[in-house]
């Protein structure tokens, strides 16, 4: 199954990613943890760091490079989750072309909905315990706006295609976990060998 995780910066959408990944038994694509990665003491690095601590989008060419080399690994054959790409509709366009010339096509879009006010508050208190450069109140400000004006219309997109669900990430992460579980059962069999149950 290959899964696409939409929700802005704070929801939990990482942690609801890493169980699902490990629930299908398929590789949790972060673009955001394998950018922070790239960071460090080299042009390169450099380059990544100042888009990411300011809360600004990479830029394609940059994001689509890591991802697909990730992508060509063997592990990713049989299904991935890719959280935090495509961000932009031009993400979600490369994307599938990227899919299609591999023969291969998204199952599901899973859209982890949050109040902002709450969204704030957990990125704040974050800050104060994993210390993520862009957990400040000017990079978050940034990150909401640039998920409200260019993320959010990938909903729509998605919608049209008949491939989004919603989940209320309001709740506790177990109930939204089930949630998660449900609407990725409710797609039909998954394409893991031994089935997982609900
Ligand atoms: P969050 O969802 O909390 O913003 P992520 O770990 O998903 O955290 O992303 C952190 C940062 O990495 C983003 O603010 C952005 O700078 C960069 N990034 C991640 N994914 C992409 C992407 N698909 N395109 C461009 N930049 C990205």
């Amino acid at each position: 199954m290959r899964i696409v995780f939409i929700g802005p910066p704070g929801a939990g959408k990482g942690t609801q990613c890493r169980r699902l990944a490990e629930w299908l038994g398929v590789p949790h694509l972060s673009t955001g943890d394998m950018l922070r990665k790239t960071r460090g003491d080299s042009g390169l690095g450099r380059l990544v760091s100042s888009y990411i601590d300011a809360g600004q989008l990479a830029p394609d060419y940059l994001v689509l490079r890591i991802l697909t080399r990730r992508l060509a690994e063997p592990d990713c054959a049989a299904g991935v989750i890719f959280d935090g790409f495509p961000r932009t509709v031009r993400q979600a366009e490369l994307l599938d072309e990227l899919l299609g010339a591999e023969g291969e096509r998204l199952d599901l879009v899973l859209e982890l909905d949050a109040r902002q006010d709450e969204l704030v508050d957990r990125l704040l208190k974050r800050a104060e315990i994993e210390h993520r450069q862009d957990d400040n109140a000017e990079a978050i400000a940034a990150r909401l706006e640039l998920f409200n004006t260019q993320t959010s219309p990938l909903i729509e997109h998605y919608a049209q295609r008949g491939l989004v669900k919603r989940i209320d990430g309001m709740r506790l992460p177990d109930e939204v976990f089930d949630q998660v579980r449900q609407a990725v059962l409710s797609r039909g069999p998954t394409q893991r060998s031994d089935h997982p149950s609900a």
